[in-house]
């Protein structure tokens, strides 16, 4: 199966370099048949990287105007990012991407994926430089994401393991880090809602391989998941970056990719 759909995308609405519609002329160029925009949700205060409540109406008016304009080329679909850490109602989009970019201790934040500094500094701070107890923490959070978000599709599973290879290398054979992956994995296989498999950090330039690791996929192919393959694009230039090495990984994995979000099929 050739997926041309891909529903995990940033604009200049949030963090991304290029507009919506430079995006869907890239996609169009490239033969998808689908794509969703996945804003980052409001938080708790404005923050660079998030669409702020302003905007979000220009957001989607934008995303109606190409939805209609383009109609005989590409489908277009207005998602949403949820980050685990906000409330913010997220019903009526077309569909919801369930993300952790936080680690919370106590009444603190570290931020998961803005750099392996702002990661060591947060796990020297708040977890006594235990990184396996900041692992656990993460993905503690991870686990409660559909029920939290109550999304269509789960978003880079470990993104924890963004700076492995620039900075925050640590042992993802431990067996506390297996142990709190598995925990998290067990309790969203039961929701049945697909995980992405997400080059993003690839066209990034941070790893070589997709979120999740290799064990990862396999562990949820054993036990009955499925997947979808997301670019967590930030440019209209990095959308389809390595989407055959994704494929060939879930293939190696045994990992079903599925062919619908939400109600939306592809
Ligand atoms: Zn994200
Ligand atoms: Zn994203």
């Amino acid at each position: 199966m050739k997926q041309t759909a891909d529903f995990h995308m940033h604009t200049v609405f949030c963090d991304g370099k290029n507009t919506p519609e430079e995006m869907v002329l890239r996609g169009i160029e490239l033969g998808f048949s689908v794509m969703g925009f996945s804003v980052h949700s409001p938080l708790w205060e404005d923050c660079p990287w998030t669409i702020s409540k302003s905007r979000l109406s220009d957001y989607r008016r934008e995303i109606e105007r190409l939805r209609e304009k383009y109609a005989d080329r590409i489908r277009i679909y207005c998602g949403i990012e949820k980050d685990y850490l906000t409330d913010f109602p997220t019903d009526d989009f077309d569909y919801v991407i369930g993300s952790v970019h936080y680690v919370c201790a106590g009444y603190e934040k570290i931020e998961v994926d803005h750099s392996a500094e702002i990661a060591l500094e947060g796990i020297e701070r708040y977890f006594g430089g235990d990184i396996y107890a900041y692992a656990e923490e993460y993905f503690r959070t991870v686990g409660e994401i559909v029920e939290k978000t109550n999304a269509d599709l789960i978003g880079h599973f470990d993104l924890l393991t963004k700076f492995c290879d620039c900075g925050l290398a640590f042992d993802t054979s431990h067996p506390r880090y297996v142990a709190a992956w598995q925990a998290a994995a067990d309790k969203l296989l039961k929701t049945g809602v697909p995980f992405e498999i997400n080059t993003g950090a690839i066209s990034r330039g941070y790893r070589s391989t997709p979120y999740p690791a290799l064990d990862i996929m396999r562990y949820l192919a054993e036990h009955g998941g499925t997947a979808v393959i997301t670019g967590d694009c930030h440019s209209a230039k990095a959308l389809g970056t390595a989407y055959e090495e994704a494929y060939a990984l879930a293939k190696e994995a045994g990992l079903p990719l599925v062919n619908r979000v939400r109600n939306i099929s592809f």
